[in-house]
Formats: structure tokens, sequence, C-alpha cells
């Protein structure tokens, strides 16, 4: 599809200070299927030495797709006024929307503002209104206006002021080239409470009502790539909706971005590819948007009625966890032992220490027979056992850092499975993936009536 190329008349009409000023700017060809594109410009020395974590962008970039824009570049910059400029008119040559952030604070390494009257090509010029207010401010809290508050007042000039409601510094619109800068503080909340009352209600109404929405569906079984080998076709690079994926965990998530002149029509678009995705992943799929493998087995006990016991060596009470940070897990799940020992793995849940000696703690025997004893000392539908080596020490050449058999244990059989996660991932991950294959293992027994004994994958 060609990039729609009539330029896009902006409507700047900025809350200012009590009165309603309105700014006609010209946006550009800022369009591209006809949606807006926009850049994000983060500023700040902390953010580029990597002292503080730019969560500007991202919380932006989420909330711009909710109006139908699309970030399509996030660019962070030091407190340096060349480096800022630039940023900016780059961005603003490629975006008919840019939204910064960060320097616009009071003291001489914020250099925001003169950046951007550099990028205009406009001289700063004191704004009346703005000064009145950072005036008011101090005014508010009984303490003397710092000289360094006056800079605050200035803008390039035929920029508009954007209303700080909880700081001092306004923000500023101004026109570079073809585009539109918005520039906020850095400050997440002073950021956010200004881009929500002022700098959102313009872009909604200049986007028409036109939306992006997201979904995702989530995977677990199949690694990475197996995953894109069922939905390549949907990943072609430039097709709409945008299809891509994720991997956390082993935790394999695809996510559908869809486009729409407004959102029922973007709904409609995700919700369709959504579908088709899932068909493609069959069994593999768990859920969808925040949802947790544990929250999607505990979604499935409730809604089958069954209950859960578990009996946990390498994941030493993760795997409870897990099933228990799910409000009301009390219907489902009705306890569990870490049988970390041999001793406890006896006593608890009844494996004979003659299997240990002969096959080892970390055995497929040894992790049927735990998920068998808790399910039935315990008295529930289910049992789930973990048993392995979660390193970093403890491996051997046959029983190597990363070796889990996990298992679950049901009325009419039991099924194990063995697996192996790469040592340099971690004890963490290895703890976790254990716990995550367990579920999985449940979540396909119940839903897809894995048989026993089968050997698919987890
Ligand atoms: P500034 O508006 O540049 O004076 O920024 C004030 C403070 O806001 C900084 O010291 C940071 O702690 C924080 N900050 C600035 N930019 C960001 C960002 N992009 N993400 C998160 N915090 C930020
Ligand atoms: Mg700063």
């Amino acid at each position: 599809m060609a990039a729609a190329s009539h330029p896009v008349v902006l409507t700047i009409s900025v809350v200012l200070w009590g009165c309603h000023r309105v700014t006609y700017l010209n946006a550009g060809d800022g369009a591209m299927f006809g949606f807006m594109r926009s850049e994000i410009i983060s500023i700040g020395t902390e953010l580029t030495a990597g002292m503080t974590l730019d969560t500007n962008a991202a919380w932006l970039a989420r909330r711009l797709s909710a109006v139908g824009i699309a970030a399509v570049r996030h660019v962070t910059v030091s407190d340096d006024r060349d480096s800022i400029r630039d940023a900016v008119v780059r961005a603003a040559a490629r975006a008919g929307v840019v939204l910064v952030t960060g320097g616009l604070g009071p003291t001489a390494d914020d250099l925001t503002r003169e950046a951007l009257a550099d990028a205009a090509g406009r001289p700063l010029v004191v704004d009346e209104p703005s000064l009145t207010h950072v005036r008011g401010y101090f005014q508010r809290i009984e303490r003397e206006m710092p000289e360094a508050n006056r800079r605050q007042a200035y803008l390039p000039e035929g920029a508009v002021a954007i209303e700080n409601p909880l700081g001092t510094a306004p923000g500023v619109v101004v026109r570079v080239g073809g585009s539109v800068v918005y520039a906020m503080p850095g400050v997440p909340l002073e950021m956010r409470a200004m881009y929500e009352r002022s700098v959102e209600p313009e872009l909604a109404a200049q986007s028409g009502g036109a939306a992006m929405v997201t979904r995702t569906v989530h995977s677990f079984g199949a690694s990475e790539a197996r995953v894109a080998e069922l939905i390549e076709d949907l990943m072609v690079p430039g097709r709409e909706p945008t299809v891509g994926i994720t991997a956390c965990d082993a935790v394999i998530s695809v996510r559908v971005i869809a486009r729409g002149a407004t959102r029922d029509e973007a709904e409609t678009v995700a919700e369709a590819e959504a579908g088709v995705v899932r068909d493609r992943l069959g069994s593999l799929v768990f859920g969808a948007e925040g949802e947790t493998l544990g929250q999607a087995v505990a979604r499935v006990l409730c809604e089958r009625g069954l209950t859960v016991a578990t009996a946990e060596s390498c994941t030493g009470g993760l795997l409870a966890k897990h099933l228990t940070d799910v409000s009301g897990s009390s219907a489902y799940y009705l306890g569990g032992f870490v049988t970390y020992g041999n001793e406890a793995k006896s006593e608890l849940t009844g494996v004979p220490a003659s299997m240990i000696a002969e096959h080892g703690a970390v055995s497929e025997a040894v992790g049927v027979c735990m998920a068998e004893g808790c399910r039935v000392r315990l008295g529930a539908d289910l049992g789930l056992s973990t048993t392995g080596i979660a390193g970093p020490t403890g491996g051997t050449a046959d029983k190597p850092v990363g070796l889990v058999y996990v298992a679950l244990a049901t009325a009419s059989g039991t099924i194990a499975r063995r697996l192996l996660v790469n040592s340099e991932l971690g004890r963490g991950v290895i703890r976790q993936r254990s716990c995550n294959a367990v579920l999985n293992l449940l979540r396909r027994y119940v839903i897809w009536d894995l048989e026993i004994g089968t050997d698919g994958g987890v």
C-alpha cells in the first residue's frame, strides 16, 4: 500500500493558563497508510548514562497507539544543546508529530528550550502568562521565586505554552519544519499529567477517532522459531495488521497490532487476526493479553472443578506460588510439599528410599512417585511434581545442570516429562521454566485430553 502523501493539518488548541488559544499548524506529510507517525525524543544525561531508565518513551508510545498514532522511533539524547537540536530537526523531518520529554527544568543543564528555539530558527522570548504561572506556583507554596525559574517562562517565538498542573515547567508546542513538536517535562508524573490533559486530546482530535489496537496471544511448548514458522505469512514486513513475536521464560507471545479509522474497526481487525493466530498455534495457545500460565491453569481448573496438589524439589515452592498468585486459588489448590531433601521426599510423598538410591533424586521414577504421593496424600484430583538440578553447582556428566523432571499424576495414570534447560540461563530461569513446563502439562492434559504416557511436547 502506498503511503498517503497529502499534508495533514494539525489544529493545536492549548489551554493556556485559563484562556483558550487556538493555533493552526501544518503537520506536513506525517501520515502513513492514512495514520500519523510520531517520533519520541527523551532528553537527559542521566538517561544516556544509564542511571535512570527511560520510562517516558514507553508510556508515551503506548498512549499514542491508543489514538491511532504509531511511534516509529525513540531517540535518547544527553543534555547537550546541539545534540537536542539535531535530534529534533531530524525527527521533525520524518514524522508529523514529535514528542520530547526532559530538559525543561530551571537549571543550567536543562537546555531543551534553547535547543527547540534553535531547531525552530526562532529566538527565545518571555511568555508572560507562563511567567505569571511560575510566579503563582511559588506564591502558593510561600517561597520566593528563584531567578533561575524565570528561564522556564521563555519559549521560542511563536510557540505555545502547555500548562503544567503539577510543577513549574510549562510544556512547549512549536512547529519545526512541517512537524509539530510537543515538549514536556521529564518528571514522569508531570509529563503524564500534561500529556493526558493537554496533548492527548489534541492528538486524538487530529487522528479523527483513529486507533491502534493490540492483541496478544500466549503460547507455550514450542520454540520461537517453530511458532514463527506457523505464522510466517502473517509476519511479512509492511503487512497490515502487523504481527510480531516476543519470548520470555519459554512463553512465546504473538502480538497483533491493527489500525483502523475507528476503535471498533481496529478491534475487529485485531480480533480476526488474533483468531487466525490462535487457529494456527492450536493447543500451544494458553491465554491472551496479561494472562500468565498460572492464571490460565487456574481458569481451566475452576472451569472443570478440579483440584491440585504439589510436591516440589528444585522449584522450592515457586510452583505453589504460581498456583496461589491467583485470587480464589483455594477453590482448586489444596496444598503441597517442598520435598528438597531425600528424607522429605520419602516421608512426605512416599518415595521409597531404595528408589532414590537406585535412580537418584533427579529421575523420572522419583518425579512420578512425588506427583502420585502428593495427589493421594492430599486427596486431590491431580498431583504435580518437579525434581531437577537448578545449579549452578550439583551437575554431573549424566545429570547436568538444567535437567528437570516434571510429572502430572491423575486418577488414571501419570505423565512425566524430561526437560533440559540451557544451564547458562541460570538458576532462576531453570526454576521458572520447570514451573511453566509442569503447569502447561496440566493445562494440556485437562483441555486437550493429553493421553497418559504419550510423549508430545510440554
Ligand atoms: P528534567 O525534566 O529533565 O529536569 O527531568 C527531571 C527528572 O525526571 C530527571 O532527573 C529524571 O529523574 C526524570 N526523568 C527525566 N526523563 C525521564 C524519562 N525519559 N523517563 C523516566 N524519568 C525521567
Ligand atoms: Mg534533565
